[in-house]
């Protein structure tokens, strides 16, 4: 009988993981695969996920045509992935509606702080226009971006003839996913303890990870050359909601995108930690 095969395959499966056990090898830096070899584990400390969610998809797919809705995931995968790449992402994966990328190492919250807010800028400015008018159809593409940071341990799953995956095992995925979901349409949402990073770091040198360039969109504000200005915070906290499982009690969020005029410097300040010349 089927069942009772299955369920004996079940077991033995388990019975041989089971003695495999889990050993974990130490490892800097995010790996682009994962081990394949049975019961090995790769631990990555203080990786920072980047996960970014399009907002909306279900409603998409049921209100547009599968060659449509092919467009938007097009777009907002390629176009997603590119971003991750320019800003060295050690790991990438394409969940169809989802995109996230792992940065470890030294600067990665960084990196990924300048990633995440460049997401938001592109999928608003260039791929939610290019999507309406390629596609022909009335849908803005926006974005929720979610980061945390934290330990991950990786390897590969898979049995013969289904496909090999990475699974990673830790807080910052799964934390990452659900703050892509806490973050409003095109809206930026990070975990109380990667603000706090963020906040220590706009202590020494890093203001633009917080403050403002004071322009208001007027492009006539001071940026980061003036010794003072009208600047703002860029976030807002709030309770993290409850039924999520968070393993935080505070979200910070942040609405606007890079600054037309000021954003390409202060994207280049939060990658260098240099507040710019003059
Ligand atoms: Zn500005």
């Amino acid at each position: 009988m089927i069942l009772d095969e299955i369920t004996t395959s079940v077991v033995a499966q388990l019975d041989d993981q089971a003695k495999l056990g889990v050993q974990v090898e130490n490892q800097n830096e995010v790996p682009e695969t994962g081990p394949a070899n049975r019961g090995l584990w790769l631990r990555i400390p203080n990786v920072t996920a980047v996960f970014a969610d399009l907002k909306g998809s279900t409603a998409l797919s049921s209100t547009v045509s599968p060659e449509v809705a092919a467009v938007a995931y097009t777009y907002f995968n390629r176009a997603l992935s590119v971003i991750l790449e320019r800003f060295s992402a050690g790991y990438v994966e394409i969940q169809g509606d989802g995109i996230f990328g792992l940065f470890s190492g030294k600067g990665s919250m960084f990196h990924a702080a300048a990633c995440a807010i460049t997401m938001r800028s592109q999928v608003e400015e260039i791929v939610a226009p290019r999507f309406k008018r390629d596609a022909s159809v009335q849908w803005d593409l926006k974005v929720g971006v979610g980061v945390d940071r934290g330990t991950l341990i990786v390897r590969q799953l898979g049995l013969r003839g289904t496909k090999l995956n990475e699974v990673w095992a830790g807080k910052p995925v799964n934390m990452a996913a659900k703050l892509s979901s806490v973050a409003a349409p095109n809206q930026v949402a990070v975990s109380e303890r990667m603000f706090a990073g963020y906040e220590v770091a706009a202590k020494m040198r890093q203001r633009a990870l917080i403050w403002s360039c004071g322009c208001n969109g007027n492009n006539r504000g001071a940026g980061l050359s003036a010794a003072s200005g009208q600047t703002s915070k860029l976030w807002t906290e709030q309770a993290a909601p409850k039924s999520l499982g968070l393993d935080f009690g505070s979200v910070h969020t942040r609405k606007s995108g890079w600054c037309q005029r000021h954003g390409a410097e202060f994207c280049e300040a939060i990658l260098t930690g240099r507040r710019p010349a003059g």
